[in-house]
C-alpha cells in the first residue's frame, strides 16, 4: 500500500486535491473530517471536551458548538493543546484503522492539515503539500468564506510558515493558478508517478533508472531530500539500524552528481541486514538482486570483508541508492572517509568531478551505468585511496563507532562528521 500525506495551508487547495485523488482512484482519510467524527453527540471523545472546556462548549441538543468552542480555544495556546491532546489521538486512531482496512495495492491519501506541525511526514511514502501565496490564500479565504483580511492572516500566522512546509514536501503541487491547471498537476502525478509507485511496491520492484550516467548541477536540495528519507527510514525500521547516513556525491555540497541518493544504512552484521529486508522494502526499497559486495580496495583487499546488501527506490520520481553495511567494515568506513575527505578538500573535489565528467564522456553512447562505475574503480584504487589515507592520517578523521547496546536507529554513537557519507565504487553508485 502507498500511504501519502497531503498538506497544505488553510485555502491552499487541499480540498480540490483530495476530490480529484479521489476520483483517480485514491483511498482518501480525511483528518478534518475524523475530528468532527469523534466529537459527534454520544462519542467519548465529546465527552472529554465538555470535561475539559465545561458544558458551554455543547449545544442545546447535545452536540458541539464549534463557534464556541473555538473562540474558547484560539489564541490560547494552552487550551489549543489541551484540545488537541484529545482530538488528535482519538483521529489517528481512526486513520490507522482505515488505512488498514484499504487493500494492499492502494493508493492511501490522508488529508492532515497539521501534517507539518505535528511532525507526522515521516510516516508517509510521500509528503504533498499544496501551495499558493500567502496573499492568493487571504484573498481566497476572504471571497469564499466571508472572513476579514486580519481574521484570514491571524489564521495563517496560528499554522506553521510556508518556507517550513515546503521544506517538508516531497512533491508540490503549485495552486497559484486556475482550479482546472492544479487539478491536471495532480492527473499528472497519479499518472507518473503514484500509480507506478503503488505497483512497484505491491511487486516489490526497483523503479526503471532511465538517463545513463548523466551528471547533474550540485542541487541544494539534495541534503534536504536526504534527511527526509532518512527520517522515513530510521521510522519504518525501528530496530537493528545503528546509523542511516547521507553518502555519495550528492552528501558533498557543490558537487556535480548522477541525481541519485546515496544512503548508508549501518547494522551490525549482514544477517541484520537480510532481518530488516522485508521492511525495507514495504518502506519503499526493494532488494536490488544481486549485488552482495563493493569492489574491495587496496588498503583492504580481502574481498569477504567487503560484503553489503544494496535496496534501491520504487518510487520513479526519486532514485535512492540503499547501501547496507557492517558498522566497521572496510566498505562502510571507505563510504564516510571519502565523503569526509572530499567535503574538506577542495582539491579532491575537482580532481573528482574531473575524472566523473571523463568517464561519463566514454559512457555517453552505452548509458550504461554498471560500465561507469567500473571505469571509476581505477581512479578509487590507484588515486583516491592513497590520498585519502594521507588525509585520514593529516586530520586524525575516525569513523564513528557503536559500543554494544547503543545507537538504536541513530540515537547514538555518531562520531563528528559523520553525518552523512560516499559511496564510491559501488557497480550502482
Ligand atoms: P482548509 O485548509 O481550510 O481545509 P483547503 O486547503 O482544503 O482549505 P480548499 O477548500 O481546497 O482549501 O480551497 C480554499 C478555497 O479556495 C475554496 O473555496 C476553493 O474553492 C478555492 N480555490 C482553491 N483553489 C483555487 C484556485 N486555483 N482558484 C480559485 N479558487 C480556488
Amino acid at each position: 500500500m502507498l500511504k501519502i500525506g497531503l498538506t497544505g495551508g488553510i485555502a491552499s487547495g487541499k480540498s480540490v486535491v483530495a476530490a480529484r485523488l479521489r476520483e483517480l482512484g485514491a483511498v482518501l482519510v480525511d483528518a478534518d473530517a475524523l475530528a468532527r467524527e469523534v466529537v459527534e453527540p454520544g462519542t467519548p471523545g465529546l465527552a472529554r471536551v465538555a470535561d475539559a472546556f465545561s458544558t458551554d462548549v455543547l449545544t442545546p441538543d447535545g452536540g458541539l458548538d464549534r463557534a464556541r468552542l473555538g473562540a474558547v480555544v484560539f489564541g490560547h495556546p494552552e487550551r489549543l493543546a489541551v484540545l488537541n491532546g484529545i482530538i488528535h489521538p482519538l483521529v489517528r486512531e481512526r486513520a490507522a484503522a482505515l488505512v488498514d482496512a484499504a487493500h494492499g495495492g492502494a493508493v492511501v491519501v490522508q488529508d492532515i492539515p497539521l501534517l507539518v506541525e505535528t511532525g507526522q511526514g515521516k510516516n508517509f511514502h510521500l509528503v504533498l503539500v499544496v501551495d499558493a501565496p500567502d496573499a492568493v490564500r487571504v484573498q481566497r479565504m476572504v471571497e469564499h468564506r466571508n472572513m476579514r483580511i486580519e481574521q484570514a492572516r491571524a489564521r495563517m500566522a496560528a499554522q506553521a510558515s510556508r518556507e517550513d512546509r515546503l521544506a517538508a514536501a516531497d512533491v508540490v503541487l503549485d495552486n497559484a493558478g486556475t482550479k482546472a491547471e492544479l487539478r491536471a498537476a495532480v492527473d499528472r502525478l497519479w499518472e507518473h508517478r503514484l500509480v507506478p509507485f503503488a505497483l512497484n511496491l505491491a511487486g516489490h520492484k526497483i523503479a526503471p533508472r532511465a538517463g545513463g550516467p548523466v551528471l547533474a548541477a550540485a542541487d541544494p536540495d539534495w541534503e534536504g531530500q536526504a534527511r527526509r528519507l532518512i527520517a522515513r527510514l530510521q521510522a519504518a525500521v525501528p530496530q537493528d539500524v545503528l546509523a542511516v547516513d547521507h553518502i555519495g556525491s550528492t552528501a558533498v555540497p557543490g558537487l556535480d552528481a548522477k541525481d541519485v541518493i546515496d544512503l548508508q544504512l549501518s547494522v551490525r552484521d549482514l544477517a541484520a541486514a537480510d532481518r530488516i529486508s522485508p521492511l525495507l522494502a514495504a518502506a519503499g526499497y526493494p532488494r536490488w538482486p544481486g549485488i552482495i559486495s563493493d569492489n574491495p580496495k587496496p588498503s583492504h583487499p580481502n574481498p569477504a570483508d567487503w560484503g553489503k546488501r544494496l535496496h534501491a527506490n520504487a518510487d520513479p520520481g526519486r532514485p535512492v541508492n540503499l547501501h547496507i553495511r557492517a558498522a566497521g567494515s572496510p566498505g562502510w568506513r571507505y563510504a564516510l572517509c571519502f565523503r569526509d575527505w572530499l567535503r574538506s578538500d577542495a582539491e579532491a573535489r575537482a580532481d573528482y568531478v574531473a575524472e566523473k565528467g571523463r568517464v561519463a564522456g566514454l559512457h555517453d553512447v552505452d548509458k550504461s551505468t554498471a560500465g561507469y562505475a567500473a571505469d571509476k574503480e581505477g581512479w578509487f584504487t590507484g588515486y583516491a585511496a592513497p590520498r585519502m589515507e594521507a588525509w585520514v592520517l593529516r586530520t586524525g578523521w575516525q569513523p564513528p563507532s557503536y559500543p554494544p547496546g547503543s545507537g538504536a536507529n541513530g540515537a547514538a554513537g555518531t562520531a563528528p562528521g559523520a553525518a552523512s557519507a560516499a559511496a564510491p565504487g559501488t557497480a550502482q553508485s
